[in-house]
């Protein structure tokens, strides 16, 4: 029997507030433990929080952005469990009226359009944080630091309409683009500013009913909730295979042996007794406020796809990837604007850049290749002051030094030779060294030619124009 997997995954985003979601302590990260606390963040008796007013556009941003209808009303409910990075005994939380619901994300995978549903988005309070230690006497202890307690997150909850775990990555990549893109979020999952929690089942192939589901956790990176997702439906299949049930629990990703073991069993929503907070109103978010906050968001991914491709007349694969990042996207426009070539722009920030930036882990803000350094480089290739040859070093020598083309070229002696008197001289050379070669070309044997071409060039140490050696050669192998 045939099974395919079923994915639904929730996200928590971490929203780019300055203050907290219900007072007024501050979201920086990297103080000093518990700096960053006041009475309504420990949940002191008697303390009320107020709502983040930022926080709500800022998730309302997000529910636009992902044509999620807003909910005119919502409300803040608690979410009762104890633990010990959990001041309050509750997290506030949203549950029977979330922000936003019935979104979608569109992606495409593998070539296919797909279109991923968003059952809901809703703001809630993130927890402290724990840490655990000995003492040099090796006595253990934890202490908890209360300055991540009440950062403002959204959780956006997706349908289980993911089909595959590659599906899973570029739905999260899509999702991160779109918090990028709208600056709520950095999206980093190292720095858990971007979690993921992963629910999975399998079904046998052509069954409408779904199977018992898993749910994954502590995956902090793209790479890892593509794996744990990998690996979790292998086990799945089997477990069916063996005529046994899944069953429904949690289970967390084992980064080094590469496996998901079971945490716990699912708790259910009745465990949490969730009830709306008495603490404050329902939140109440006017269709004004909704259009002032939809008028101002800013262009989207998919947009600036689209805009690409009917401005720049670039391919849809290439405008996709040069729009996955907003900075990348500048980046491209600048180059443009200084050298209105878009495909040739593309090639090199495709090809050349990306694979230096991938192999340095480094992020376009952080290169030393400016657009004013690519146009520049381009605008020599144009004038044939170098080869496409040397263009290629130049690129690798700014992108490693930062220093202007020109200044490369000048220094590296690796102007081109454009003195057919210089070029001649080589080819002679050649010519001399391999006769039989030259016997072989002029009794019609085309296929040397390339090769001869190869010495010439080999010979200038690859700085003579190649279409003028093309040219000399041939006329020298006529004459
Ligand atoms: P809970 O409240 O227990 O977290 P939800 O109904 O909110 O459960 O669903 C959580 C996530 O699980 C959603 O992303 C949803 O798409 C996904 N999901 C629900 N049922 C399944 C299933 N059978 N297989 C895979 N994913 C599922
Ligand atoms: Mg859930
Ligand atoms: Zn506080």
């Amino acid at each position: 029997m045939e099974y395919e997997p079923v994915i639904g995954l929730e996200v928590h985003a971490q929203l780019l507030t300055k203050s907290k979601i219900f007072c007024g302590c501050s979201t920086a990260f990297g103080e000093e433990p518990n700096a960053q606390t006041c009475p309504v963040c420990t949940g002191q008796p008697g303390s009320l929080p107020v709502i983040n007013r930022k926080a709500v556009e800022f998730a309302i941003k997000l529910g636009l952005a992902t044509n999620c209808r807003i909910a005119p009303y919502s409300l803040f409910a608690r979410k009762n469990y104890f633990y010990p990075d959990l001041p309050k005994g509750y997290q506030i939380s949203m549950y029977e009226y979330p922000l936003a619901e019935h979104g979608f994300v569109d992606l495409t995978v593998k070539g296919e359009k797909r279109r991923i549903g968003l059952i809901r988005i809703h703001m809630e309070e993130d927890a402290g944080k724990l840490k655990h230690g000995e003492t040099p006497e090796k006595a253990p202890f934890s202490y908890v630091d209360f300055n991540r307690t009440g950062v403002p997150l959204v959780e956006i909850v997706s349908g289980p309409d993911i089909r595959s775990p590659q599906e899973a990555g570029e739905y999260l990549r899509r999702l991160r683009t779109i918090l990028q893109y709208l600056e709520v979020c950095t999206g980093d999952m190292e720095k858990g500013t971007f979690r993921c929690d992963a629910n999975v089942s399998v079904r046998p192939v052509g069954q409408t009913k779904f199977g018992t589901r898993t749910e994954l956790k502590n995956m902090n990176s793209f790479r890892h909730v593509e794996k744990a997702l990998e690996y979790e439906i292998k086990r799945q299949i089997e477990v069916l295979k063996e005529g046994e049930e899944v069953v429904q629990e949690t289970r967390l990703w084992d980064t080094d042996q590469n496996i998901t073991v079971s945490m716990r069993g699912k708790e259910e929503a009745h465990d949490y007794r969730y009830f709306p907070d008495p603490d404050l109103v329902p939140l109440k978010v006017d269709d004004q406020w909704i259009e002032e906050i939809r008028k101002g968001l800013p262009e989207l991914p998919d947009q600036k796809r689209e805009r690409f491709i009917q401005d720049y007349k670039i391919p849809e694969y290439d405008a996709e990837i040069l729009t996955s990042t907003k900075a990348m996207a500048n980046y491209f426009e600048d180059c443009v604007r200084l050298y209105p070539e878009p495909k040739t722009v593309s090639n090199w920030l495709m090809g050349d850049l990306l694979r230096e930036m991938k192999r340095d882990e480094k992020e376009i803000e952080h290169c030393l290749v400016t657009p004013k350094h690519l146009a520049e480089m381009l605008n020599m290739m144009k004038e044939g002051t170098i080869s496409g040859k040397i263009a290629k070093e130049v690129f690798e020598e700014m992108y490693r030094t930062g220093d202007w083309p020109a200044t490369i070229v000048k220094e590296k002696g690796w102007v081109q030779i454009l003195d057919t008197g210089e070029i001649d001289g080589v080819i002679d050379k050649v010519l001399q060294s391999n006769p039989k070669l030259v016997e072989d070309y002029r009794s019609g044997k085309e296929k040397v030619f390339g090769f001869l071409v190869g010495e010439v060039m080999k010979g200038t140490k690859g700085k003579a124009n190649p279409k003028l050696v093309n040219e000399l050669l041939r006329k020298k192998l006529k004459g």
